[in-house]
Parts: C-alpha cells; sequence; structure tokens
C-alpha cells in the first residue's frame, strides 16, 4: 500500500453540502467561541448597545484539548441564537461576512479525522443540508475544504487519535494498512445507491472483518446464557432507542447507557419488553408488524449516506468511536440504521398508518438522524458500556435479527 501524507484530505464522493439557510444550527446547540471570537464579538455587542451578560456565558473548560475556548453564546428565551435574525441568517454574517462568524460556526458542519493514511473530510447529519444532500459536490469544494481544515487543526491543535490500537475485534490489533484493504471494497459498494437495504448490504460485506478474525472465537459470545436471545435484543433496542433518542436531545449533555441496570435487566428475563414512543407504548410484536420494504428512494439514500460518510471518516470504531472494535464498530453502524427505521415504525403506529408509501418518511427519518448524529458526537461510553456493547455486538446473528425485527 503506498505511503500517504499526513496532510493528505480525502473527500468523500457523492456527498453535497451548502447551506440552507433554515437556521436549525443556531438553535440550542450550545457554540462554543474562542477567545479571539470574544473580543471581536464583545466590541460588536457594545456598539449595537447590547447586553453581553445575557449573549455570552463564561466556559470553565477542564479539558486541555478544549482550551481555546473561553466563552459559549447564550441562546435567547425562543432558544435561537442572539446573533439570528427573523430572516434566519447570521446577522455578523451579513454585516461582516463568513469570515466574522464564530469560528466554531465557520467550521460547521464540517468534520475532520486524522489518520495514519491522511485526514478524512466530512459532514455532520445535524445540518439540514447534509440531511437533504443539497448544494454543490464536496469534491468541488476542495479548496474550502482545506481552509476549514486549517481552521480546524488551529482550534484543535492536540486533537490527534491514536489508531495504533485499533482492534478487529477485543483483543486482536489490526494493522492501519490491513484495515484500509479491509475497509476499501466495503465503502465502494455503499458509495453508491444500492439496490437493498443500506444495513443488509453492510452488514454482508462486514464478513470481510469477521473472516479476518484468527483462532477459534465464537463471535456469538453470549449463547450459553439461559435468557432468550431476542429478549437480549429487545432489551438492547430499548436501551439503544432511549440513549441515543432522549426526550429532550439538546438538554441532555452526555451520551451513555447504565450497562449494569441493562445487563440486570436481560438477566432478570423480563416476559415483555415495551418501547414508548409518543406517550404510547408497543410492544416489539406491533413494530413486527409494520414492514417498511425497502423505503422510497430518498429516504433510502438519506441511510446510505448516512453508514457510508461514518464509515469514510472512521467516526465508528477505535479512537473514532469509544474504542468500539472494529467488528462491533461495523454492526453498530448497521443497528444505528436498524434504530432508525424501527423509529419509523414507531411514528407509522402513532400515526396509524401502516403503509409507508402515505407518510412523510423522509422528514421523520431526517429529524431521527439529525437526533442521533448530535447524541453519537457526544456519546463518552464508560468502560462498562463499552465491554457490555463489544459482547453484544460482535454476534452476528444478533445483527441479523434485528435487521429482520426492522425489515
Ligand atoms: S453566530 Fe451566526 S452562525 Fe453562529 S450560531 Fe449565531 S446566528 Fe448561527
Amino acid at each position: 500500500m503506498t505511503e500517504v501524507s499526513e496532510s493528505q484530505l480525502h473527500i468523500p464522493d457523492g456527498i453535497n453540502f451548502d447551506c440552507t439557510g433554515c437556521g436549525n444550527c443556531c438553535f440550542e446547540w450550545p457554540v462554543p467561541i474562542t477567545r479571539d471570537d470574544f473580543a471581536r464579538l464583545g466590541n460588536y455587542a457594545a456598539d449595537k448597545e447590547l447586553d453581553s451578560k445575557k449573549m455570552f456565558r463564561v466556559l470553565n473548560v477542564d479539558d486541555a484539548k478544549l482550551k481555546v475556548f473561553s466563552h459559549s453564546l447564550e441562546k435567547r428565551d425562543d432558544g435561537l441564537c442572539a446573533f439570528l435574525t427573523d430572516e434566519k441568517q447570521c446577522q455578523l454574517h451579513n454585516d461582516f461576512g463568513a469570515e466574522a462568524k464564530p469560528a466554531m460556526c465557520r467550521l460547521f458542519p464540517y468534520t475532520f479525522t486524522q489518520t495514519p493514511s491522511g485526514t478524512y473530510a466530512s459532514v455532520s447529519f445535524a445540518s439540514t443540508g447534509v440531511l437533504y444532500n443539497s448544494g454543490r459536490p464536496l469534491s468541488d469544494q476542495r479548496e474550502l475544504l482545506a481552509q476549514r481544515f486549517e481552521l480546524f487543526t488551529r482550534l484543535f491543535p492536540t486533537l490527534s487519535l491514536d489508531w495504533s490500537e485499533a482492534q478487529l475485534i477485543d483483543g486482536q490489533n489490526i494493522s492501519w494498512q490491513d484495515y484500509l484493504a479491509i475497509e476499501e471494497p466495503i465503502l465502494e459498494r455503499i458509495s453508491k445507491p444500492t439496490e437493498s437495504r443500506v444495513e443488509k448490504t453492510l452488514f454482508d460485506q462486514s464478513q470481510r472483518f469477521r473472516k479476518s478474525v484468527s483462532g477459534n472465537v465464537k463471535l456469538d459470545n453470549v449463547a450459553g446464557l439461559p435468557t432468550n436471545p431476542k429478549i437480549i435484543d429487545q432489551v438492547l433496542v430499548r436501551n439503544l432507542l432511549e440513549s441515543y433518542f432522549p426526550a429532550n436531545a439538546y438538554e441532555s449533555s452526555s451520551c451513555d447507557l447504565d450497562a449494569q441496570n441493562f445487563v440486570k435487566e436481560f438477566l432478570a428475563e423480563p416476559r415483555r419488553v415495551m418501547l414508548t414512543h409518543g406517550g404510547a407504548e408497543y410492544t416489539f410484536q406491533d413494530v413486527v408488524g409494520v414492514r417498511l420494504g425497502q423505503l422510497p428512494a430518498e429516504s433510502a439514500d438519506l441511510l446510505r449516506r448516512f453508514v457510508y460518510l461514518r464509515m469514510f471518516s472512521k467516526l465508528y470504531f477505535g479512537p473514532g468511536f469509544n474504542y468500539l472494535s472494529a467488528v462491533a464498530g461495523v454492526h453498530h453502524l448497521a443497528v444505528l440504521i436498524c434504530l432508525l427505521r424501527i423509529k419509523l415504525k414507531l411514528e407509522l403506529l402513532r400515526n396509524k398508518t401502516v403503509n409507508p408509501v402515505d407518510f412523510d418518511c423522509l422528514t421523520t427519518l431526517a429529524e431521527d438522524a439529525r437526533v442521533l448524529e448530535r447524541r453519537l458526537t457526544v456519546a463518552f461510553f464508560s468502560q462498562e458500556t463499552i465491554a457490555t456493547l463489544e459482547i453484544l455486538l460482535l454476534s452476528p446473528q444478533r445483527v441479523e435479527r434485528l435487521i429482520s425485527l426492522s425489515a
């Protein structure tokens, strides 16, 4: 494999982005600002005789990697940024141009993952433009991406990820070259629209990772437990749904599972696991009763792009996501799509509609994908959670059952 320089910027195929001006990213989400931003915006507030106490909050950041940020932007009572106009425009951008916005606003929604084979650029599904793939192809925005990457390195100079300990499964390390060789055909397969459901394609393709596991390792390693495996699946789904789709995604600042309670729950083998949605409770039988099949093209493509970008940017395993192994990470990615489909089924049940064709699937999926992206960004799992997920998600049988549950 050819050596690629550290500074090489990899850009995903078929991904577009331009700001749609919806104002959604200027809502609720706290925006940290640097000392330079604070000085500039403070002057602006003083010129306009605005009350700076209501506009900025002092940040006490313990994390040395985030020391560059001194304040955050306060939101108005309606949850919107004080600089957002009634026309959903940034006042700073309008008055002084895009470069006058706080550094984090200029960076959003671009993300950069540094690896031994270069830097992988991506975009966040928290952005409406990204959700709907609107705007110019990223491949035509190389210069802007290079500028944003330069900004990223200024903001996070010490944020380097150590991939040397990346694991294929818990206890088996994988070299970066071996990892790339396995990943390349999978990425190629999901970089374009597929006939079949993306989570199924991903799972089928992920056998390349499973086949590389050496020794006589049983991936379905809780098979000896007396608990019915389907009950474990259901407890897992319910806990993941509660963690990734909380009642108010903006209020909860961190995301973890209570692994001990979670294990206790499935060992107690509850007779029935219920899912709560929109104030009502549903059984897994109800969920199975709704058949989605292949979704309308735009919805299916949204899910495919979600998987493709997570995998392209390596934000699904190792230091890219909570130190899950590559096998557990790729299975987790397939399960995330199952969760989005189960959420869609619950919404159909709530609306008493059984035919997804008669329903605006795209809007529901897009809003859920936005929340999921935000939760994955702040997900910081305890060692117990990682160990529990690693064990449960390694099982190919479990992932197949969840794909079938969300069919
Ligand atoms: S400063 Fe401008 S771009 Fe940033 S959150 Fe406020 S309105 Fe949005």
